[in-house]
């Protein structure tokens, strides 16, 4: 059995409504996924975390290293992929395009064995996952604090358990936001906060001591991602658990991450951090620092199906009778590519998602979809965006 074709699509979106974080504003949806097809016709379907473009472009330079190789030795091909790449991008986009190419994999594999991936991990720990609302981006349109909290009381209607927000505006702005937001879903819902590193330690420290009252259940990313010691420092100043890890890749990122007691939650990008391969390795090295695990999740279904196989089959450490809740992230802003692309009967229910036992990663993809968004065509040639 022999790998075929890989075919590569950017996806593109434009937004009704634009909406911003504290780093810059969303537009446009735009997304890399990857088609791998085996010579006995099964397909698999992988997705990068990144710039589209370059991980396309990413994933074409690997293209000839995976070709004809055996589909079902999926760690085989990934340290193919990765000797071919480590000289130049041991971090970056280019390990996000073998990580699009080893979720594909793994994929194709579940087809071809007509196995569900959590299995193909080493089964499932649990038949249920929690996901969390991200949304609580800032937008224009009325006093901010107040649409944020409409939008927070919508998700706590539609019965989830956890949400996310977005902090990073300044720490006057941010502390009004998540008391208004605290006060519209009430005391029960878990309450995270996202800064995308807008903040210096001092400034970090500011806000976590002032939003303590309001029980934040993490603090995603306070600080810039290259201050392993300065988040380790704000992790003793505060009684808020630090969150962090959506810019590191492969185990050996995670190692620095880890090692420098940065975090109290550790975030990888399953399609940007080495794939489902690397993912199992991450989550080793977290259990041997005993640091939890709840990975960053950013895109299409295909990113979402790929985030519930991996928690599916994630230990919790240490182990107990009563397993804590396992929390998966997902995004609700705007995204017809997510809503579009694909389907599955892993739905969200009750504030809980059923692990589906359908083949591979478990999702249908709508070809009349891929063809709608897909800003290149079906030869992987980039054309002009509609
Ligand atoms: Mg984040």
């Amino acid at each position: 059995m022999k790998i075929k074709s890989i075919q590569s699509f950017v996806l593109s979106d434009k937004l009704k409504q634009s909406f911003y974080f504290s780093q810059w504003e969303y537009s446009e949806r735009r997304i890399c996924i990857v088609k791998v097809t085996s010579d006995t016709g099964h397909v698999g379907w992988g997705e990068g975390y990144g710039p589209a473009s370059i991980i396309k472009a990413g994933i074409e330079h690997l293209t000839p290293f995976v070709v004809g190789q055996d589909p079902l030795q999926t760690e085989t091909i990934w340290s193919t992929m990765y000797r071919r790449s480590l000289d130049f991008a041991r971090s970056g986009v280019l390990v996000s395009a073998m990580s699009a190419i080893d979720v594909a994999l793994w994929d194709l594999k579940g087809k071809i064995l007509e196995q569900p991936v959590y299995l193909l991990l080493g089964g499932k720990k649990r038949d249920t996952i929690t996901p969390y609302a991200t949304g609580m981006y800032f937008t224009e349109g009325g006093k901010l604090s107040q649409v944020l909290s409409v939008e927070a009381k919508q998700y706590a209607d539609f019965g989830y358990r956890a949400m996310k927000m977005k902090v990073g505006l300044g720490i006057e702005e941010d502390i009004e936001n998540v008391k208004t937001i605290r006060d519209a879903i009430g005391p029960d819902i878990h309450l995270m906060m996202d800064a995308n590193h807008a903040y210096n330690l001092r400034e970090a420290v500011q806000l976590a001591k002032a939003v303590e009252p309001y029980n934040i259940y993490w603090f995603e990313e306070p600080i810039s991602p290259e201050y392993y010691d300065q988040y380790a420092e704000l992790r003793t100043k505060t009684t808020i658990p630090i969150a962090g890890g959506e810019c590191e890749y492969l185990r050996f990122g995670f190692q620095k991450l880890l090692s420098s007691k940065s975090v109290d939650i550790v975030q990888p990008d399953i399609c940007a951090s080495g794939g489902l391969t690397e993912a199992k390795r991450i989550a080793v090295l977290a259990s041997v620092y005993g640091v939890e695990i709840v990975p960053h999740t950013w895109g299409t279904g295909i990113a979402i199906a790929t985030a519930a196989h991996f928690i599916a089959n994630m230990d919790t450490m240490p182990g107990r009778l009563k397993s804590p809740t396992c929390f998966m992230e997902y995004d609700r802003t705007e995204n017809s590519l997510r809503e579009e692309l694909t389907s599955t009967d892993m739905v969200f229910c009750n504030g809980e998602m059923k692990i589906t036992d359908a083949p591979g990663l478990g999702f249908e993809l709508d070809e009349e979809a891929l063809h709608k968004y897909a800003i290149n065509d079906l030869n992987g040639q980039l054309a002009q965006p509609h």
